[in-house]
């Protein structure tokens, strides 16, 4: 993979989740009605298949079948459902937190107008990592930022109702202005959060709530297999000591540091920003699959300075 098209790469992966999120339910492929109480999967509405009057079958073969359909039907899928996030982990990390989640890419878009319009990407505190941005048009990004905080909450609000209402529904009465309760609730709920979130919370959720984020980080911590960033140790030398991987990271983890951080979403923006400094293909950074620490330990002791190591 080239590292300096990780960025184009990643905008893509997580714009095209994005549409998977609001497409799902359009074509019926996984949504719940609420108003028919049917699940539809793929197309068709999902049910146990159990024979008509199956309850008051008699036998061993009629009680069997019984519950091998629902142990295949019921039981199976929610396992597999499950295991996602875990098995996902195990395998490469948080990289869904990096490459496919909305909410963190709702984040990083609130971080990048906040640097614009504030110089720091944390509405609170100023960090030691904050990219310089320069003189950037305040103009421009305020009216991004106004129009994300509109636009953004209502979009995500109608897709995540469509879960639970069916979307012809929720877009017949969008173009008739009349709402039911329901369909009401659930883009202004869905809307609040998505504000909130995105203007208090952000990072701070990935790192300490997301269930699925602290699976992902649990499951990866301890596998021995799973994706992870990697330090070039026998090139330690070549660190120019820019910083750059530092500001990169919006994680706010310290790529250099000697210890592996459990919050690292393998976005690779550390990669790009030290390929940049040292020249493309030099960077001393790289994604790999192995055991052992994601970081070598000890060998950036001596080199990152210790108050970049006490940060975070
Ligand atoms: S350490 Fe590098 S790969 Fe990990 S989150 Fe930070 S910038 Fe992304
Ligand atoms: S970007 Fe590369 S050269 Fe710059 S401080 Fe980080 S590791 Fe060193």
């Amino acid at each position: 993979m080239i590292a300096s098209s990780l960025t184009f790469y990643r905008r893509t992966t997580q714009v095209a989740f994005i549409l998977v999120i609001f497409l799902l339910p359009v074509f019926d492929i996984l949504r719940y009605d609420t108003d028919t109480q049917e699940l539809f999967l793929f197309g068709s509405a999902w049910s146990l298949g159990l024979p008509e009057g199956f309850a008051a079958g008699h036998g061993l073969a009629a009680s069997g079948q019984v519950a091998m359909q629902f142990l295949l039907k019921a039981i199976l899928p929610w396992i597999i459902v499950l295991a996602v996030f875990p098995l996902l982990g195990w395998l490469t990390g948080r990289f869904f937190c990096g490459w496919l989640c909305p909410e963190g890419t709702l984040f990083e878009l609130s971080d990048l107008l906040t640097l614009k319009l504030n110089g720091r990407r944390n509405l609170f505190e100023k960090r030691s990592n904050e990219p310089d941005q320069g003189r950037p048009n305040r103009l421009l990004y305020g009216s991004i930022a106004v129009l994300s905080a509109v636009v953004l909450p209502l979009a995500g609000g109608v897709a995540l109702t469509g879960y639970l209402v069916a979307p012809r529904t929720i877009f017949s009465q969008i173009m008739n202005w009349e709402f039911t309760f329901g369909v009401k609730a659930g883009i202004i709920g869905v809307g609040i959060y998505m504000l909130i979130t995105s203007i208090l919370v952000r990072h701070i959720l990935c790192r300490f709530v997301c269930a699925a984020g602290l699976m992902q980080m649990l499951f990866g911590w301890v596998s021995p297999l799973s994706l992870r960033l990697r330090m070039d140790t026998a090139r330690i030398s070549d660190c120019t000591d820019c910083k750059g991987c530092d500001t990169a990271c919006f994680m706010n983890v310290t790529p250099r540091k000697h210890n592996r951080d459990i919050s690292c979403v393998n976005c690779g923006a550390c990669i790009e920003a030290c390929n940049q400094e040292l020249g493309a293909g030099n960077g001393l950074f790289h994604l790999g699959f192995g055991e052992s620490c994601a970081l070598p330990r000890g060998n950036c002791r001596n080199l990152v300075p210790s108050e970049t190591l006490k940060r975070s």
